[in-house]
């Protein structure tokens, strides 16, 4: 039989999530946090989370939207918008929610200028020292400063921050290379610039004491920045679990095939269970036939490929398999870093792409 919870379904376990931010502080002594919980907090649900992360300083999200959504949850915290308002209602919107605000373009600092708001925002001016995707060239910093300090509402706090491009490699040039020139663009700035650099494999990776703030998304997750380094190596827990159940077993016959395009062939007879989550949930359709899931906690190799809604598995050698057994996609016994390593890409990917209708399962022991 089935079991009553809701399959497929990601338990979130908002004690881990809170754990993580715990070990980041002791990574990064004496700066202060900014929870990178964008695109839906990487999969685990950015509401619960930002409820769960209360400690945190301030949070951090892509896009307008996802401020507002937290705003209308009663989440009181400054926030950041990282890539800052797109047009002048967003800029509007912004200031009514005493957002702040990202600057890293000059369309950014012109709309600035021609809309008339009242509000004195922070900004964060965001530099652009050698990832080359958002922020101003070091030559422009002194003049978008000036044009800050001259708007008719001038910023309450004007800060600096720059992005990393490398820092989950040991000892990248480039990492050097970007921390040096924000620190001489930083140094050309008259008075107190409060700062912010460091992502989660910079905090852990020892840039972590380059500015005031840190801004951890991956870690705060219970997931590895690095390739090389487990996420258990770091003290870090993993917060989610992506499970499933069996809905279906099959016997099949050596020689024959399981799913579209018969991707995977019995060698011997054998025994296959079909369980309910798939790419439309999450699953990424690249995994290739052998991809360890756990199907009542032990380890089973995929067996042809995903589809949208199912995923079959190998259980020959796991006779205890019913119709009903747990499965579990990722989680603390098989880590999504494994499983998206499995699938060409990165547990980033995978958690932020889970499925909306994964129903989320949250506890706090
Ligand atoms: C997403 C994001 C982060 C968080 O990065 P992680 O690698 O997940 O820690 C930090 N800073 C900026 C600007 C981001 O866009």
């Amino acid at each position: 039989m089935l079991p009553s919870s809701r399959i497929p379904r990601a338990r979130i376990d908002l004690s881990a999530l809170r754990h993580n931010l715990g070990v980041i502080r002791r990574a990064a002594p004496g700066t202060r946090v900014m929870a990178v919980i964008k695109a839906n907090a990487y999969g685990h649900g950015m509401v619960a989370a930002a409820m769960a992360l209360g400690d945190a300083d301030a949070f951090a999200v892509a896009r307008l939207e996802e401020a507002i959504e937290l705003r209308a949850a009663g989440v009181g915290h400054p926030l950041v918008l990282l890539e800052g308002a797109f047009n002048a209602a967003q800029l509007t919107q912004a200031a009514q929610l005493g957002l702040e605000l990202v600057v890293h373009d000059g369309s950014q600092l012109d709309m600035l200028e021609t809309t008339a708001i009242a509000h004195r925002f922070i900004i964060w001016v965001k530099l652009d020292t050698g990832m080359n995707r958002l922020g101003f060239r070091i030559a422009e910093l002194a003049g978008v400063w000036q044009r800050l300090r001259a708007l008719a509402a001038p910023p309450l706090e004007m800060r600096l921050m720059t992005h990393l491009a490398r820092a989950d490699e040991p000892d990248a040039a480039l990492t050097a290379q970007q921390l040096q020139r924000f620190r001489a663009a930083h140094s050309t700035l008259a008075g107190t610039v409060v700062t912010s650099v460091a992502n989660s494999p910079g905090i852990f990776g020892g840039a972590a004491r380059q500015g005031e703030w840190v801004r951890p998304g991956i870690a705060l997750y219970g997931v590895s920045p690095f390739a090389d380094r487990s996420a258990s190596a770091l003290g870090l827990r993993p917060v989610m679990s992506f499970e499933s159940a069996v809905i279906a077993l099959h016997d099949v016959a050596r020689g024959e095939t399981v799913g579209y395009g018969g991707a995977w062939r019995a060698a011997r007879d054998s025994r296959v269970a079909i369980i309910a989550a798939g790419y439309a949930d999450g699953v990424p359709r690249q995994l290739p036939n052998g991809t360890p899931l756990l199907v009542g906690a032990q380890r089973a190799p995929l067996a042809g490929r995903v589809s949208m809604d199912m995923t079959a598995v190998d259980v020959t050698d796991l006779p205890q398999v019913r119709v009903g057994t747990n499965a579990v996609l990722w989680g603390p016994d098989l880590p999504a870093e494994d499983v998206a390593a499995a699938a060409g890409t990165i547990a980033y990917e995978l958690l932020s792409r889970l499925g909306r209708r994964v129903q989320r399962e949250y506890s706090d022991e």
